[in-house]
Parts: structure tokens; C-alpha cells; sequence
């Protein structure tokens, strides 16, 4: 039982995919969107997990060392590849910093594509 609270964002980059062979391993660009769950088991005294513009504005300033960029030229993207699935991580690591007790991050959700979405999440029995 609980709350959760999700905001979307988007950012714009261009990455090239390293040890794959496709269409992908050429640098291109994608409008990234991301989204992000908080969860929570009370509220605060008025009545909100997180206030959604705080949320939105820790979100974006995550996203703001992405936007624009040659995600491939962020030094933690030179050692992992700069996948849907690592950007998710990436941005799911930042926000979690961010967030204390009783706030927990859930996930991080980005998508490629509107269709193709990855998601990177921590379970419960994750400490
Ligand atoms: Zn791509």
C-alpha cells in the first residue's frame, strides 16, 4: 500500500550504439522522453508525496547534462554504451541521490521511440 507520483520529461541527443551492427552503430538522434516514479507510504503534511514541480525540476536538471549532448562524449557513457536501458540508469542513479526517506525512486522509464520504451527499476528486495 502507498502512493506514487510520475512525471514525464523529454530530452534531445544524438548517440551511436558500440558493438552492435545495424543502423544504430552510425551516430543519429532521438527525442528521448522519460519518465519517472516516486513512491511513497505517507504524504507529507499537505497532502503530496513530492510537489510535482519539485519533482519536474530535479528531473530536468538530470536531463539538462543530456540534452544537446553527443551522449557518447559523457564520460559515463564512454564506458557504457549510451542504450535506452543505460540512459534509464543513468538518469534512474542521479534522481535517486536526490530523494530521501520516506520518498523512494521506483523507476526511470525512457523511450527511444513512442513504441520502444526500456526501463530500469529497483525491487523491493533491492538495497
Ligand atoms: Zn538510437
Amino acid at each position: 500500500m502507498g502512493y506514487k507520483v510520475k512525471i514525464e520529461s523529454y530530452f534531445s541527443a544524438a548517440h551511436r550504439l558500440r558493438g552492435y551492427h545495424g543502423k544504430c552503430e552510425n551516430l543519429h538522434g532521438h527525442n528521448w522522453k522519460v519518465e519517472i516514479s516516486i513512491i511513497s507510504d505517507r504524504l507529507d503534511k499537505a497532502g503530496m508525496v513530492l510537489d510535482f514541480k519539485k519533482i519536474k525540476a530535479m528531473l530536468n536538471g538530470v536531463l539538462n547534462d543530456l540534452d544537446h549532448q553527443e551522449l557518447n562524449k559523457i564520460a559515463y557513457f564512454k564506458k557504457y554504451n549510451p542504450t535506452s536501458e543505460l540512459i534509464a540508469e543513468y538518469i534512474f542513479t542521479k534522481c535517486s541521490r536526490k530523494l530521501k526517506s520516506p520518498l523512494v525512486l521506483e523507476s526511470t522509464s525512457v523511450w527511444e521511440t513512442p513504441n520502444s520504451c526500456a526501463v530500469y527499476y529497483k525491487t523491493l528486495d533491492d538495497k
